[in-house]
């Protein structure tokens, strides 16, 4: 279809379906020009880590084959965001650009320019929602602010009925005819492969709408009904594992929400409790994207500023056991091997693991922070700060800093068998369970038996538990209270 096009610029909503933006511009009837931009300028520091740059090339390949299958094609673009629009609208004439919300705190003054540079030239610009179910404009405290605790914000977003039904994908499409320049996903450099650490992802992970439908239906059908306890269990596969589709609006919220009432309607009572408990996970995804919204400083600052005097520590070497997975702690390498192996963690065991970052190593949390945002598959700018920041005691709604996790009597409570032990940390699959979380406590005999030399096959703690726990308590009583003089 020829005429001056409308430009759909995708961003974290890399889907057909439930897509208002996209069905905006199917509905103004003129031609469409689908475009991606890799900005690893705008973000700065926070620019796409290794992991999500994997799953970005799978999911712009996705995304590319079922706009190919309706007879478009998918424009990809190296730059910064706003000169690639510029440059796309001066060389296509462009009537007008669309695009979904983002929530990352450089996107608010990013999409201002947008929509200023379209107004001087007279273009339509358009912005969408669909990442959230609710804007953080939209849920307010009784005195009109901002939430800073997570139930009551929960209890308001539970109070609006969400009668929205998710759009289908459009079946039809105009698309822009004449040839538009653009880089190939080779061009984009977006995953090279070497090392080829992520050599394993494939086998894990299907990234693209398909796959982000197929994970939701598998959860609903299979894993729902338990999920109000085995969400904690990392042995067992009771968590939807959407994190990565959602992060990249492969899915949205939205179409999670209405399959889950979906599923409680058809199962007449009987998955409740886990789809209430489901659904209310969901809603922590939005508060730390409220809470980021209205801190925007939450990735680098702590929400409660008395913790910028704590005293961290800097220890190189340990940073670099914790980080491979060989702090002689088993629930804690088996997290970080599992991380590094497949891209994603367990939720229970990313706090142990935090835990342990912050408080016996007394590390600070952006540097976890970091590598977690260079390794997860579902780095996410909300999700990850707030997490961090409610770990390490200094955020919002956050664990009381003095509540120090144990790694032994945690693996013991939710790992009770080793079972997730075993499966990322196998030279220690031998021991007893008895021992498996703890095995400098095991005999010499259990040790010969297991195969297992501490020291040689598997490291000894590189920390005594109960001394980083007293000196972190004790770092914690130097910074000032807020409400000390
Ligand atoms: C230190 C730390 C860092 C984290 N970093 C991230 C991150 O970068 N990206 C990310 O998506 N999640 C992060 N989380 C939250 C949580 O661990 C993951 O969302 C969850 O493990 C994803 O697995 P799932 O999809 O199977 O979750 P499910 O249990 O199936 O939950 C469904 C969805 O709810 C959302 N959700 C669940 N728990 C949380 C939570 N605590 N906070 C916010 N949203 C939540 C996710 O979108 C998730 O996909 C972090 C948690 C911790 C403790």
């Amino acid at each position: 279809m020829s005429g001056h096009p409308i430009i759909v610029w995708f961003t974290q909503d890399l889907r057909l379906s439930d897509n208002a933006c996209l069905s905006a511009a199917v509905a103004a009837g003129r031609p469409i020009l689908p475009v991606y931009i890799l900005d690893d300028t705008t973000p700065g520091e926070f620019a796409m880590g290794g992991a999500s740059r994997w799953w970005l090339r799978q999911s712009l390949a996705s995304l590319a084959s079922s706009l190919e299958a309706l007879g478009g094609r998918l424009v990809l673009r190296r730059g910064q965001a706003l000169g690639v629009l510029e440059r796309l609208i001066a060389e296509t004439g462009a009537q007008g650009v669309y695009f979904s919300r983002s929530y990352s705190p450089w996107s608010g003054e990013q999409e201002k320019k947008i929509a200023a540079h379209c107004a001087a030239e007279g273009l339509e610009c358009r912005r969408f929602s669909g990442f959230l179910l609710h804007e953080p404009e939209a849920i307010r405290t009784g005195s009109d602010g901002p939430y800073k605790v997570y139930t009551p914000f929960s209890r308001n977003c539970l109070s609006r009925d969400i009668t929205r039904r998710p759009r289908p994908a459009p079946e039809r499409m105009n698309f822009y005819g004449a040839d538009v320049a653009g880089d190939s996903l080779d061009d984009l450099n977006l995953y090279l492969g070497k090392p080829d650490w992520a050599a394993d992802f494939p086998k894990r992970w299907t990234p693209g709408e398909a796959g982000a439908r197929e994970k939701l239906k598998h959860f609903l059908d299979n894993a729902v009904g338990d999920y109000d306890e085995a969400r904690n269990l990392p042995d067992v596969k009771g968590t939807s594992r959407l994190s990565p589709h959602l992060h990249f609006g492969e899915i949205s919220p939205l179409q999670c929400w209405a399959a889950t009432s979906h599923a409680v309607a058809s199962a007449r009572g009987s998955i409740d409790r886990g789809a209430h408990t489901f659904e209310k996970e969901i809603l922590w995804r939005e508060f730390s994207y409220h809470l980021l919204h209205y801190w925007p400083d939450l990735p680098n600052e702590p929400f409660k500023p008395e913790f910028a005097d704590f005293p961290w520590l800097q220890d190189d070497e340990k940073l670099a056991c914790w980080q491979q997975g060989k702090t002689g702690f088993p629930i804690v390498d088996a997290g970080m091997r599992e991380l590094w192996t497949t891209g994603w963690m367990h939720n229970r065991v990313r706090m142990i693991v935090a835990s342990f970052l912050v408080k016996n190593l007394r590390i600070p949390w952006q540097v976890g922070e970091q590598w977690f945002w260079d390794t997860l598959v579902d780095a996410d700018i909300g999700s990850n700060s707030a997490s961090w920041q409610w770990v390490a005691g200094c955020g919002a709604d956050a664990a009381p800093y003095f509540r120090i996790f144990n790694p032994i009597l945690q693996g013991e409570k939710f790992d009770k068998r080793g079972g997730y032990v075993r499966r990322w940390v196998p030279e220690l699959s031998g021991l007893p369970d008895k021992f498996i979380h703890k095995p400098w406590q095991a005999p010499a005999e259990v040790l010969v038996a297991a195969g297992v030399e501490l020291g040689a096959t598997y490291p000894r703690p590189i920390v005594d538990l109960g001394e980083t726990r007293d000196a972190a308590l004790a770092a914690y009583k130097t910074i000032r209270k807020p409400d000390a003089a």
